[in-house]
């Protein structure tokens, strides 16, 4: 997934959390109207204030990129801490609501469910702990607790809170599993991709590639980018190296006249091979002199390539070259290339002809 993309998912994420967050202020709110919240006015504004401060604080962190620093960009855990934390303070000042406001620990737990692995999960139980911990000494300072109800209290909302972690914990493994199919997907279909525009003997493109990029080439053309010139390669007498050398001799020669043809053009250029022993080669900022040039010197080279597993060979190669000329279509160059290098093997092969 792109940086951006993941990006644009954790701010929606904030969203989502945040709207969840003014739920829980609504709610706040409608206990304090009902009478049920130990707080004054003021202390229901300084609550409603640092909850709307924090989603907006976890908000612009990732739109600006800060989230990035830390060594888990998507916070979830300071975030599930935070509001955890919102949860405890404001269960204190909620009476007989105490426990209702506790369950929404849970739903902040639910949140993470999909991020956290287990040692996530151990630290968010842990703060849970502290905090009603702390929730409970300073109730007991405040107005005294009746323990026993308090324990089992606690007991349960543990249960609840190991519950709901097994189950985060659950959907936290299937998310992992589900990323790494995603992966091994993305992988194979890089593979599968690369298969098909690649030749399979020589590592050079493709026919059908070929097709592609000559399209390509001829609309950057059109749009007065820059003009090309193709080339057409075939071996001379090529049947008598397979029959000399056998099949596997031929298939080196291919081989090592397609690392020759790469290393012959520029990296804009681009080489292909379009079937037995014919090769394509679009040379681009050239004019069909240049080209011309370029094929003349990698003809007079053939002469003294030793060719690996073909001790003795000589070989020769005869070219075809057109300019494309705009607006035609990219198979009236083809087809001329074509025709310049039935004039080459009919004039005695081993040499470039321009048409
Ligand atoms: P010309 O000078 O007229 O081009 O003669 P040629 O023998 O090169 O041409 P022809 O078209 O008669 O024969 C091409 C040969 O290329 C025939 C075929 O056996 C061989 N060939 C085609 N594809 C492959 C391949 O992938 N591997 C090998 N080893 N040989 C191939
Ligand atoms: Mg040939
Ligand atoms: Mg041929």
């Amino acid at each position: 997934m792109q940086p951006s993309q993941k990006q644009r998912l954790r701010l929606r994420r904030i969203l989502l959390a945040s709207s969840a967050s003014w739920l829980y202020l609504l709610l706040c709110w409608l206990a304090f109207l009902a009478g049920y919240m130990q707080l004054h006015l003021q202390g229901m504004l300084v609550l409603s204030f640092v909850v709307l401060a924090s989603c907006v604080i976890f908000f612009l962190l990732v739109r600006f990129d800060l989230n990035l620093r830390f060594r888990e960009p998507s916070l979830t855990l300071p975030q599930m801490c935070w509001s955890i934390l919102v949860v405890f303070v404001s269960a204190y000042f909620a009476g007989s609501l105490r426990s209702l406001f506790l369950m929404m620990a849970l739903i902040v737990l639910m949140f993470g469910a999909f991020r956290l692995d287990l040692k996530g999960f151990v630290r968010v139980g842990v703060f849970c702990a502290i905090c009603y911990a702390l929730l409970l000494i300073a109730l007991q300072r405040r107005e005294g607790i009746e323990l026993r109800q308090e324990l089992i209290q606690a007991l349960e909302f543990f249960v609840l809170l190991l519950g709901v972690s097994m189950l985060g914990l659950e959907m936290s493994g299937l998310r992992q599993t589900l990323q790494l199919r995603n992966r091994e997907l993305q992988r194979a279909f890089g593979q599968i991709q690369q298969q098909a525009i690649t030749d399979e003997l020589t590592g050079l493109y493709n026919r059908r590639f070929a097709k592609t990029m000559l399209s390509q080439q001829k609309a950057l053309a059109d749009r007065g980018g820059y003009d090309f010139v193709l080339c057409l390669i075939d071996l001379d007498f090529f049947k008598a190296v397979n029959d000399r050398y056998g099949h596997s001799g031929g298939d080196a020669v291919l081989r090592q006249l397609a690392g020759l043809l790469q290393r012959s053009v520029r990296n804009a250029d681009f080489v292909a091979r379009l079937g037995g022993e014919e090769f394509l080669l679009a040379l681009t900022r050239t004019d069909p002199e240049g080209a011309q040039r370029v094929l003349q010197r990698l003809r007079e080279t053939m002469a003294d390539v030793q060719w690996d597993e073909c001790p003795g060979l000589r070989l020769t190669l005869s070219v075809g070259v057109s300019a494309y000329r705009s607006p035609e279509p990219w198979e009236d160059v083809l087809q001329r290339c074509d025709e310049a290098l039935y004039r080459a093997k009919d004039d005695g092969r081993d040499q470039v002809v321009l048409l």
